[in-house]
């Protein structure tokens, strides 16, 4: 169990991959692997990570990032069981500007707990600014 692949000698989540950092691994499939985050947000705040380094989403191969979508869910599942979690949430920083600070792809699952300010502090939904519909759609014609 927890065999890894990680390659980037000096990729904090490639060594946890490999073992030869420490890290509470919780789960893993053949292609990804699941741990605790060591600066969780809510109790309970999961890594997933591909077992071979990629940068981020624009980097990662796609049947890693699918992989990583099942041991999500896999993770998920287990929070709302066994954390007694009310929901999750998914993040994925890609880019500095997206608030990435370590660069080995990895998707935040982040359990939710409702009406409970001493587990989840977490501001969301996020300050919306108003709908300009013509707007959304030129942006939009760029993105088809
Ligand atoms: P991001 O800012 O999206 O790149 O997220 C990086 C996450 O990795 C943060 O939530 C950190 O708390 C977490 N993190 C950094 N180093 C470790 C580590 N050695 N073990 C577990 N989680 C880590
Ligand atoms: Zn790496």
């Amino acid at each position: 169990m927890f065999l890894g692949v990680g390659t980037e000698s000096d990729c904090i989540f490639c060594q946890i991959v490999v073992g030869s950092s420490p890290a509470t691994k919780i789960a893993e499939n053949d292609r990804a692997i699941a741990f605790m985050d060591i600066n969780p947000a809510t109790p309970g705040h999961v890594l997933v990570v591909p077992r071979s380094h990629a940068v981020d989403l624009l980097d990662v191969e796609p049947d890693d990032l699918a992989s990583c979508a099942r041991l999500t869910q896999t993770v998920a599942q287990r929070a709302k069981e066994r954390l007694e979690a009310d929901g999750v949430n998914l993040l994925n920083c890609s880019g500095a500007a997206a608030g990435q600070t370590v660069f080995h792809f990895h998707l935040h699952v982040i359990v939710r707990f409702r009406d409970d300010v001493g587990k989840d502090r977490i501001g969301l939904p996020w300050e919306t600014v108003p709908s300009n519909l013509a707007e959304v759609q030129r942006i939009g014609e760029l993105l088809v």
